[in-house]
């Protein structure tokens, strides 16, 4: 039986992708410090004998007795309120803590894979986005404690690659959404989703002019999950295509919620990405991957998840 080891495992992600590899019959050791994850997002898999929890911060030694498979490294702080909240963590886990995850899996000849993200290209002035593109990224802005220590984690990646011959893997994240994401975590789904329910004004930073590319979650696992399975080590996006501004996805929260709540408008957080959309073509080539969920099918499952918390 394969054994994974998920960093990050309580988070939003690392508890989607613990679920996903456990439905593929692997045992998954999940780790996380519970800074930002909650063990609400894991809660169903008390019981369960394939799933150990370590509640640990990864930037310390981890030491995992027995044979290890495949490492995933997920822990990270993911909203732009946390960089400026938690911008130390936010470089260590990205940094150190993927030294140390990588460490496991060199010591483990395991597998490994890094979520990167879409912000390794800053504000891009390339559109869309492709692999092959360096970015365009502030080094000292705000965003930067997380650009910079994802950017670090990916030459850090390959150098484990390239001098321990560690099978790794990068792949680059762009927006994601779905059940489990932190109602207060600022970033817009959650922000837009509440304040419809709440019948609130929507708070559209800028003119919301900027665009963005929505991917529902068991889209984006499937391609994380085919890319720790191939033997591919060049960054890889996984994200969906649709793109649209702020403003009309506003207006599509607003409509399928049946909300009648309006727009507000407020100031644009510094270094806001202007257009961001994947080029997914590799992600087609290399693993026969693209999305299926559309945005409609994708955001009832997330509101209804979200309708749920507000109430509770
Ligand atoms: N945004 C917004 N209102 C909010 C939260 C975010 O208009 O209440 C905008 C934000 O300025 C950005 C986009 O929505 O242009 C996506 O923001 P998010 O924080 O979700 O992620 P990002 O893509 O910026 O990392």
């Amino acid at each position: 039986m394969p054994v994974s080891v998920v960093t990050g495992a309580a988070g939003f992600l690392g508890s989607h992708l613990s679920d996903r590899l456990l439905s593929e019959g692997h045992s998954v050791i999940g780790i996380d410090n519970l800074l930002t994850g909650s063990v609400a997002n894991i809660e169903h898999l008390a019981g369960n004998e394939r799933f150990k929890f370590i509640k640990q911060d990864v930037t310390e030694f981890l030491y995992i007795p027995g044979e290890v498979h495949n490492v995933f490294h997920f822990a990270s702080p993911a909203s732009p309120i946390d960089y400026l909240e938690l911008p130390i963590q936010t470089l260590k886990v990205g940094a150190l803590g993927t030294h140390k995850a990588l460490g496991l899996a060199a010591a483990k000849g395991a597998s490994f894979i890094i979520a990167s993200t879409s912000e390794c290209y800053g504000d891009p002035l390339v559109h869309p986005q492709t692999e092959d593109y360096w970015g365009n990224v502030n080094p000292i802005g705000p965003r930067g404690v997380y650009d910079e220590a994802k950017r670090f984690a990916e030459a850090m990646t390959m150098a484990y690659h390239r001098y321990h011959k560690v099978n790794t893997h990068i792949v680059r994240i762009f927006n994601t959404y779905g059940p489990r994401m932190r109602l207060k975590d600022g970033r817009v789904v959650p922000a837009f989703v509440s304040q419809a329910l709440r019948g609130e004004p929507l708070t559209v930073f800028g003119q919301g002019q900027q665009t963005r590319s929505f991917c529902y979650v068991s889209d984006l696992i499937d391609g994380i999950f085919r890319l720790s399975q191939s033997s591919f080590h060049e960054p890889v996006n996984i994200g969906n295509p649709l793109e649209m501004t702020v403003k009309e996805f506003a207006e599509h929260i607003i409509k399928i919620t049946g909300s009648a709540s309006t727009l507000t408008y407020k100031p644009l957080p510094v270094d806001d990405p202007k257009q961001r959309r994947p080029d997914i073509t590799r992600a087609k080539q290399i693993l026969g991957w693209e999305p299926k969920v559309s945005l409609e099918e994708g955001l009832t499952k997330t509101i209804a998840y979200f309708k749920g918390r507000i109430e509770a």
